[in-house]
């Protein structure tokens, strides 16, 4: 009898102790660049991701040739955008360059891709011609377009183009929680990821605000780490035990969504 009650008392410590599961991650932004190929081989880069609990990430580089590297030995996990920088130096034009435009209308007849980006654009690059031809492409093909830009700019990308799908990347970097969900409410083909955004969870507790809009807009978030220098892939596992800290305190339904869910429903395995 007294064995019995002890198990009973152990079984329900057992269920009352906070989950301590981790949720799979489908990170929404990891960059396989020029300077990271000879820091960590591809297989090197995939254990990483692997070992931070990432089970499919979204991955575009400068060159694409690095998004090529990982795809091509881990297709499930991969899921390759399409970088229009052939080198950094196309940062600051490539949305006016025919060069550009050519060389990214050349490399998706290879058929994998989900998108085109991460890029990076001002307000006053939202009618240039080659992103024009891409928003085109983009609506077309089901392609999401991955955009670092600030508030003001995505909204005009938005309007200008409301055919295409929109991964807003950082949310804007430094949008608030308030104008994000405002631009949710707004326009449906807006997806956001939450990459480098620690003021998420500021010391490891969930900011109200940023809880109210996942709460409402559970199915529009991922979450991202942003391997854009070499250490970050270092700091990777470290960033994705943040990202659990914070998505251990949302409804379950809504964690399961923002980490994981909502990727593999947008980018289903191929
Ligand atoms: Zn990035």
């Amino acid at each position: 009898m007294r064995r019995l009650l002890l198990a009973a008392l152990f079984f329900a410590l057992g269920a009352a102790a906070p989950a301590t599961a981790q949720l799979p991650i489908f990170d929404a932004h990891v960059h396989y660049s020029r300077p990271d190929w000879d820091v960590y081989s591809a297989d090197r880069a995939l254990a990483i991701l692997s070992t931070a609990g990432v089970r499919r990430a979204i991955v575009s580089s400068t060159p694409d040739d690095g998004t090529l590297k990982l795809y091509e030995r881990a297709p499930k996990t991969i899921v390759p955008f399409l970088r229009p920088y052939r080198t950094r130096d196309d940062m600051g034009n490539w949305h006016n360059d025919p060069g550009v435009r050519s060389y990214v209308e050349e490399r998706l007849k290879r058929g994998i891709y989900r998108g085109i980006g991460e890029f990076h654009l001002s307000e006053s690059g939202v009618g240039g011609s080659t992103l024009k031809r891409f928003a085109g492409l983009a609506a077309d093909r089901d392609l999401f377009l991955q955009a670092h830009v600030d508030d003001v700019t995505i909204e005009k990308l938005l309007t200008l183009y409301p055919k295409t799908r929109f991964l807003w990347a950082h949310a804007g970097m430094s949008a608030s929680a308030s104008a994000v969900g405002g631009l949710l409410e707004r326009f449906p083909k807006l997806w956001v990821e939450l990459a480098l955004r620690t003021d998420v969870a500021p010391g490891g507790t969930l900011d109200p605000k940023w809880r109210a809009v996942f709460v409402k807009y559970p199915d529009r978030f991922m979450v991202g780490t942003d391997t854009w220098v070499t250490s970050r892939w270092e700091a990777m596992q470290g960033y994705h035990r943040d990202v659990q800290t914070w998505l251990g305190q949302l409804p379950r339904d809504v964690a399961e969504a923002i980490a994981w869910k909502n990727g593999e429903r947008l980018f289903p395995s191929p």
